[in-house]
């Protein structure tokens, strides 16, 4: 319990310094007019004591003075509240700003290696999910607790100056409740969290069953109702368990909610014969019962706050989680443009908790302004060798070298300017066809001239012309005004982009896998006049392609087997020739 306290403490102070990092102004604003409209609200419980006192004892100025200063307060309080509303939702668009550029700040700087593991992208959705919409409901209750606690101490005070004991009996009735809250707010988290991946995994099927070009294959092969049964049963499964931990929840609360109200009635009784006996007047007796009434109120909506504070702020300490992940890289040299090569030093490498070595002791080099291809059947470990050329991973053994400088000690961004990659899965942006080229370097979103020149070299312009609005095309059918390419024209376009941001270094795995044959040709045969000037290493399975490479390695089983050019390597008659064969056997058959 200790530990569950101190934990919620630092919750509560995480979330403050979150809300006042968002935006001091309108949290300075938000805490001042709920201060307030709870100051007034005991003020005008006073004010109505006078009232009712001057028309028990028939002051007619008393009573109309008093009238016209509730009216006063009232007027004010509807002016701050307005204020209070405004302060929490400027806050609240604030605090969702910030929280979304910490989490994407972030997320930009985990590596591949901790993007491996499933616990990372719970936590992310977690943090991206949760983060927004329950700081919302935690300012709300920010400010219900700032309240709560302005009502509390001013009714207090009016309890105080009637009867200490009546308030310590108010306060200590409180706490089994505050105690109960509790307990279901830290159940409830146990639950979410318990089936959390669960629901990640249900929601990702919903969004695969939806997406546009999943539903060919969906209808095809009507897989849709095996999912609906999946996500059924889990739904069954949580709604039986949700039904028996309420019903139990219930009873306890009724339990409570009962003790705490014969205690409190017997005070007001105790009240009234007080009020009776000392003869005091009905606007005494009105404005003790009311304290009470109040001062019980205000506890328990502090109480239920701090309830919710504390059940979303276990949430939104996801975010928190999130933030403190080590993402540190302590690399501090700049790339050297200069570099004579690139030199993979004995490298082994097993993937993040596996077992196997993937590559196994390789020693490779890459000059400087030279081609090279990597071939080899599939699962040898050629994308994985590209995924340690670009840093991505760091080798389990051996070292990779940049000239005398291991490329782990240069820093990832500075490296990256240098680099460019089309993958196998490139990524579909949807945005316009202007952006998904300039999005290889798109501090030149401007470059008209280059951006075009470079969907000429992959053979996208054409295309591009005949669009209605031309490079303003919007992609991908699920948005407004879109047109959707096929995939072979969708890597045209990631070809287009790494050309874009004309790169020292170019990395290209499979980059004809979609194209046609009349494209694929294009792209082969112009492959040397495209990376001219570039170190240029390239994966294909096409071997129409690999051969107009100069240099090429031949991995098997995460080893190195060859190395050579087309004409040395068929020569030797080994592992290269036998594929070239299958394949040339393949179109002569
Ligand atoms: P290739 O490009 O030659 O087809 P890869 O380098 O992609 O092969 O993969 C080599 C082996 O590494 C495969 O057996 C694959 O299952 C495994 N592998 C690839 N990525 C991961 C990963 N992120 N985690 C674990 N194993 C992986």
């Amino acid at each position: 319990m200790k530990k569950k306290i101190k934990s919620a403490i630092t919750i509560f102070i995480n979330i403050f310094i979150l809300l006042w990092k968002s935006s001091k102004l309108y949290f300075i604003g938000m805490i001042v007019t709920n201060v307030i409209i709870g100051l007034l609200f005991s003020g005008q419980m006073i004010v109505w004591k006078k009232i009712i006192d001057a028309v028990q004892t028939g002051i007619i100025a008393d009573m109309i003075l008093g009238i016209i200063i509730y009216l006063v307060i009232s007027i004010i309080q509807n002016a701050v509240d307005q204020a209070c509303q405004y302060y929490k939702i400027n806050l609240s668009n604030h605090t969702n700003k910030y929280i979304t550029n910490k989490i994407l700040e972030k997320t930009k700087n985990i590596s591949l290696k901790q993007y491996g593991s499933a616990g990372i992208h719970d936590k992310i959705k977690k943090a991206n999910e949760e983060s927004s919409g329950r700081t919302m409901n935690l300012l709300y209750s920010a400010g219900m607790l700032i309240k709560g606690i302005s009502i509390f101490v001013s009714t207090a005070l009016i309890l105080i100056s009637f009867s200490v004991p009546v308030m310590i009996i108010c306060l200590i009735t409180s706490v089994p409740m505050l105690l109960l809250g509790m307990k279901i707010a830290i159940k409830q988290y146990e639950i979410y969290n318990e089936r959390f991946e669960n629901m990640r995994f249900i929601e990702h099927i919903k969004n695969m069953l939806t997406k546009y070009e999943n539903i060919k294959e969906i209808k095809v092969y009507k897989v849709t109702d095996y999912f609906i049964k999946h996500i059924n049963k889990s739904f069954d499964k949580y709604i039986a368990e949700d039904k028996k931990i309420r019903k139990k929840f219930a009873f306890k609360n009724t339990g409570v909610a009962f003790l705490e109200n014969v205690i409190i009635y017997c005070v007001k009784v105790a009240v009234g014969i007080k009020v009776i006996l000392y003869k005091m007047t009905i606007g005494d007796w009105t404005l003790y019962i009311s304290a009470i009434d109040n001062f019980k109120n205000s506890i328990s909506n502090i109480l239920s706050v701090i309830t919710t504070i504390y059940e979303d702020g276990l949430y939104v300490n996801n975010f928190f989680d999130l933030m403190k992940l080590n993402t540190e890289n302590n690399a501090t040299y700049k790339f050297n443009t200069c570099f004579k090569r690139i030199v993979f030093e004995n490298v082994w490498f097993k993937y993040p908790e596996a077992d196997q070595y993937i590559i196994k002791g390789i020693d490779l080099e890459i000059e400087k302004g030279k081609n090279y291809a990597i071939v080899g059947l599939n699962g040898s470990g050629k994308t994985t060798i590209l995924k340690l050329l670009l840093r991505l991973y760091v080798p389990t053994k051996g070292r990779i070298l940049v000239d005398d400088m291991d490329i782990m000690d240069i820093q990832e961004d500075d490296y990256y300017n240098y680099v460019a990659a089309v993958f196998q899965d490139f990524i579909k942006y949807p945005v316009t066809v202007r952006e998904n080229i300039a999005l290889g370097d798109i501090n030149r979103l401007e470059d008209e001239y280059c951006i075009k020149e470079a969907a000429k070299k992959s053979g996208i312009y054409s295309y591009i012309s005949f669009l209605k609005h031309e490079f303003n095309t919007q992609l991908q059918m699920e948005w407004t005004n879109a047109t959707e390419l096929s995939l072979g024209q969708w890597q045209k376009l990631a070809i287009s982009r790494a050309l874009f941001k004309n790169a020292m270094i170019v990395i290209l795995d499979e980059p004809t896998a979609s194209l046609d044959p009349i494209a694929e040709v294009e792209i082969s045969d112009n492959i040397r006049t495209l990376m001219e000037g570039k170190t240029c290493i390239l994966i294909a399975h096409r071997f129409s392609t690999v051969k107009l490479v100069d240099n090429i390695y031949v991995i098997k089983n995460g080893n190195i087997e060859e190395f050579g050019s087309h004409d040395e390597l068929m020569e030797k008659n080994g592992e290269y020739a036998r594929l070239y064969n299958i394949q040339a056997q393949g179109y002569l058959n």
